[in-house]
C-alpha cells in the first residue's frame, strides 16, 4: 500500500518510530516497554490486569484506516501534514498469519536496540524475547481489518494474550469475531450524540447508532469487556448522567476512566490544558460510580487513570513471569 500512501506520511511514521509491518499494519515500542525494561516501571495495565509490559507488542493492523477522526488521537489524521487520503478505503489485506510473523519481527528488532545499553535490566530483556501479549490498540480502528479474528486466533494459537481496542462502530465486525480477544475494549468518549460528532468526528452518519448497537451487544460476550474513556478537560467530561446510562447499556466487567495525554499528532489539534490531572479524573470517575454502583477498585496516578468494576478485583493473566 506504500504506493497508495503518501511517502511524506510514511517517512513520518517512520521518524516516529512505527515499524512498519506489510501494507497496512505497524509495531512500536511503547513508552512502558522502556519504562519497565530500563526504570522497572510497568504500565497501569500490568499494575491491573498482569500483563506485562516488557513482554507485550503494541501493534496494530489499520495503520491508516479509522472510521472517527477523534480530536483527541495521537495517530497521524487524513489532512495533518498537509497529506489526504481516504480513511475508510477498503485496502487489499495481508495474511493474519504473515502479520503475526512481521509484529515478532518487529518487536526483535526493536528489542535488539536495547543490547548495548547497560541501564537495561538483563534478565528482563531475556524474558522480553518471549513476548506474551499483543495490544491491538496502536492506531487506527482495527475492525476495518477483514480477517482480524484469524488475526487473534494466530497470536493466542504463539500463546499470546491479546487486548483489543475498537472505537465500536462496526458492531457486526465484533459479534462476528471467529476468535474473542483476551479482552476487549470499546471507547466511548462523548455522552451523547452532539458531542461525539464535535469530539470523535465519525466518517459517516450513523456512527453513533452503531457505538450503541455495539454496546447493547457489550453483555454476549464471553471474555471480560472494558468501556474506555479518553477524558479531555472542556471537551467530554460533562453531562456524567449520559455516560452512566451508556454504561447500564453495555455492562461492561471495567471501566477506565483515563486523561487524554498531550502527545503525537494530537498536539496539532488540542493544547497542553486538555489533558486533566488525576484529580479530575477520579472526580469524574467517584460520580460515575455514584450513578452506576459500579466501584472505583484501583487506579494509577502517573498514567491519570481510574478503574471502574462492579467485581472487587480485577482478572489477572500474569503470563509466568518473575519479574515486575
Ligand atoms: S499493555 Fe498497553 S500500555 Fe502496557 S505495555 Fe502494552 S501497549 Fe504499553
Ligand atoms: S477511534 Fe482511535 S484511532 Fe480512530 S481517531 Fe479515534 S482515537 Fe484515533
Amino acid at each position: 500500500m506504500e504506493n497508495q500512501i503518501s511517502p511524506t506520511l510514511v517517512q513520518a511514521l517512520k521518524k516516529q518510530k512505527y515499524h512498519m509491518v506489510g501494507k497496512h499494519s505497524a509495531v512500536k515500542k511503547c513508552k512502558w516497554l522502556h519504562e519497565s525494561l530500563v526504570h522497572d516501571r510497568p504500565c497501569y495495565k500490568q499494575k491491573f490486569y498482569g500483563i506485562r509490559s516488557h513482554q507485550c507488542i503494541q501493534m496494530s493492523p489499520s495503520l491508516f484506516s479509522c472510521s472517527q477522526q477523534c480530536l483527541f488521537c495521537w495517530r497521524a489524521q487524513s489532512g495533518d501534514l498537509q497529506v489526504t487520503w481516504d480513511e475508510m478505503k477498503r485496502l487489499e489485506w495481508d495474511p493474519a498469519e504473515e502479520i503475526m510473523r512481521g509484529c515478532l519481527k518487529a518487536q526483535d528488532a526493536i528489542l535488539s536496540g536495547y543490547n548495548g545499553n547497560s541501564k537495561v535490566n538483563w534478565g528482563k530483556l531475556a524474558e522480553a524475547r518471549i513476548p506474551k501479549h499483543v495490544a491491538i490498540s496502536l492506531t487506527g480502528e482495527p475492525t476495518l481489518y477483514g480477517p482480524l479474528g484469524e488475526l487473534i486466533r494466530v497470536f493466542h494459537n504463539k500463546r499470546l494474550t491479546t487486548f483489543l481496542v475498537s472505537n465500536g462502530t462496526m458492531p457486526s465486525k465484533l459479534s462476528e469475531l471467529d476468535e474473542e480477544p483476551t479482552q476487549l475494549y470499546v471507547s466511548v468518549c462523548a455522552p451523547n450524540e452532539k458531542e461525539y460528532k464535535r469530539v470523535c468526528r465519525p466518517h459517516f452518519p450513523e456512527a453513533w447508532n452503531k457505538l450503541n448497537e455495539t454496546l447493547s451487544i457489550f453483555p454476549s460476550f464471553r471474555c471480560p469487556t472494558v468501556i474506555r474513556m479518553t477524558l479531555v478537560r472542556k471537551h467530554n467530561m460533562k453531562s456524567v448522567k449520559d455516560y452512566a446510562q451508556l454504561i447500564e447499556k453495555a455492562s461492561p466487567t471495567y471501566i477506565e476512566a483515563k486523561a487524554y495525554m498531550h502527545i503525537g499528532f494530537s498536539t496539532l489539534r488540542l493544547g497542553y490544558d486538555s489533558m486533566p490531572d488525576h484529580k479530575e479524573v477520579y472526580a469524574f470517575a467517584e460520580r460515575l460510580a455514584e450513578l452506576t454502583g459500579y466501584r472505583i477498585i484501583d487506579e494509577s496516578f502517573e498514567s491519570r487513570v481510574v478503574l471502574l468494576s462492579r467485581r472487587k478485583k480485577p482478572l489477572r493473566f500474569d503470563n509466568g513471569s518473575t519479574m515486575k
